[in-house]
C-alpha cells in the first residue's frame, strides 16, 4: 500500500456487512435501501439493456441526463446550470468527489471539513496529496436539536494553505442539515480566504419534519467557486447503479472532467436514461420519498429508545445515532458493534470511524444505525434490539 494510503485499510462498511452475512444479523450498518426504486426508473434501465446504450456513453454523460440534471437543479434550487458546460455525470458521488479533489488540489493544499465525516473524504484528500483539517461537530445536548460546531474551531482550522471547504449537507453520519446561518458563516470564510467549495448533497431529498435543505452554492457570491455533488443512489433507491453528477462553473467542471476521463472515462450506459427519467418525476415523488423515510426513522428511533439507547433523531439522511454507554459501560462503540451480532443479531457502524484518528475519542461512544429498510426488517431489528 502506498504511503498516501497508509491507514486506509478496509472500509468499515465492508467489515460490518460481511459480519452481518456471517452471523445472519439484521444489517443496519451500510446505508442502502432493501426495497426497489420507482418502476418508472427501473423500466427505463431494463429497456435500455440490449441497445446502443450498452456501449460507451459520451464522456461528460448523455446529453439527456445532463439536461435532466440541470432541469432538476432549476426546479429544486431555482438556479440555472448549462447542461453542456456546467454538468458532468460521474461514477457515483464518490467519483465526483475524488475527481474534484484530484483536479483541484496541489500537494500540501489543505481542505477544511467537518467530522465525523463520510469515509471517502479523508482517503480522497490523501490520494490527491492534500491535507484534511477537520472541525468537530458536537452532538446536541440531551439528544434533541441539531449538531453544532464551534465557530472558533472553524476559524482556527483555516490557514494560509487552505484551498477548499468540503461540506456535506444533509450530513452523513449525523443526519444534520446545515442551517442558513451556518452556511452564511461558512461562506464568509470562503470569500475572505478565497477558497473553493466542494459540497456533497447526495441526501438533498431525504429531509424530514419540514426542515429545508439549502445549498451553500446559493449563498450570494458562492456559485462560481462551488461544485455541487449529487447522486441517483439515494434519490431512486439504486445505490449499486453508481450514477452521480457534479454541477458548477464551467472552468471547475472542465477540470473535474479532465480527471474523470482517466479514472473511469465513462460509466453506467443503460442507467443514464433511467436516471434522466427519474429526475423528471413529479414533485410528489420526492416529497413521498422523504415522508416514507421519515416514517422509517420514527420506527427505528422509537425502537432504539425502547431498547434503552439514548438516540439523536436525525433531521435527514438514512441514519440515526445512539449513545451506547447505558448498555456498554466502557463506552466503546467499536467493541459494541463487533459484539452486537452475538448480543442481539443486529449490525451497526461505530461513529468513531468517521473521525480523524486524533479526534476519534469524540465519537467513541456513538453508533450509527440505518433505517432505509423494509417494514419487516425494521420490525425484526427493533424486536432483536430488545434483547440488549
Ligand atoms: N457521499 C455521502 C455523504 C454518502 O453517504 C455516500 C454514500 N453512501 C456517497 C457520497 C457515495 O455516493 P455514491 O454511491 O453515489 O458514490
Ligand atoms: N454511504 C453509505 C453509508 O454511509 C454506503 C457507504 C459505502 O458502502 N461505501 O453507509
Amino acid at each position: 500500500l502506498s504511503a498516501r494510503l497508509q491507514g486506509f485499510g478496509t472500509t468499515v462498511f465492508a467489515e460490518m456487512s460481511a459480519l452481518a452475512v456471517a452471523t445472519g444479523s439484521v444489517n443496519l450498518g451500510q446505508g442502502f435501501p432493501d426495497y426497489p426504486g420507482p418502476p418508472e426508473v427501473l423500466d427505463v434501465a431494463r429497456a435500455a439493456i440490449g441497445t446502443a446504450a450498452d456501449q460507451y456513453p459520451p464522456g461528460p454523460g448523455t446529453p439527456e441526463l445532463r439536461t435532466a440534471v440541470a432541469a432538476h437543479v432549476q426546479r429544486f434550487r431555482g438556479r440555472a446550470y448549462d447542461a453542456d458546460t456546467e454538468v458532468l455525470v460521474t461514477a457515483g458521488a464518490t467519483e465526483a468527489l475524488s475527481a474534484a479533489l484530484l483536479a483541484l488540489l496541489e500537494t500540501g493544499d489543505e481542505v477544511v471539513l467537518f467530522e465525523p465525516m463520510y469515509d471517502c473524504y479523508a482517503a480522497g484528500i490523501a490520494m490527491a496529496g492534500g491535507v484534511a483539517r477537520p472541525v468537530p461537530l458536537h452532538p446536541p445536548a440531551g439528544g434533541v436539536g441539531t449538531w453544532t460546531f464551534d465557530p472558533e474551531a472553524l476559524r482556527a482550522a483555516i490557514t494560509p494553505r487552505t484551498r477548499m471547504l468540503l461540506l456535506n449537507t444533509p450530513h452523513n453520519p449525523t443526519g444534520k442539515v446545515f442551517t442558513e446561518e451556518e452556511l452564511e458563516l461558512l461562506a464568509g470564510h470562503v470569500l475572505e480566504h478565497d477558497l473553493l467549495v466542494l459540497t456533497d448533497e447526495v441526501y438533498e431529498h431525504l429531509v424530514f419534519d419540514g426542515t429545508r435543505h439549502r445549498s451553500i452554492a446559493d449563498v450570494p457570491g458562492l456559485r462560481d467557486r462551488t461544485l455541487v455533488v449529487g447522486s441517483a443512489g439515494k434519490t431512486f433507491n439504486v445505490t449499486g447503479w453508481k450514477i452521480g453528477w457534479i454541477c458548477g462553473p464551467a472552468p471547475l467542471v472542465s477540470a473535474v472532467r479532465t480527471a474523470k476521463q482517466f479514472l473511469t472515462f465513462v460509466n453506467g450506459g443503460p442507467f443514464q436514461p433511467a436516471v434522466a427519467a427519474g429526475l423528471a418525476l413529479p414533485d410528489a415523488y420526492f416529497t413521498g420519498l422523504a415522508q416514507d423515510l421519515q416514517y422509517r426513522r420514527d420506527v427505528l428511533v422509537q425502537g432504539l429508545a425502547e431498547a434503552g439507547l439514548p438516540v439523536i433523531s436525525p433531521e435527514a439522511t438514512y441514519f440515526a445515532t445512539v449513545d451506547v454507554r447505558p448498555v456498554q459501560p466502557d463506552g466503546d462503540g467499536l467493541a459494541f458493534c463487533r459484539a452486537l451480532p452475538e448480543r442481539a443479531g443486529v449490525v451497526g457502524v461505530p461513529t468513531g470511524v468517521f473521525y480523524d484518528p486524533e479526534h476519534a475519542h469524540l465519537g467513541r461512544h456513538l453508533v450509527r444505525f440505518a433505517f432505509c429498510k423494509s417494514d419487516a426488517v425494521l420490525g425484526d431489528a427493533v424486536e432483536r434490539l430488545r434483547r440488549l
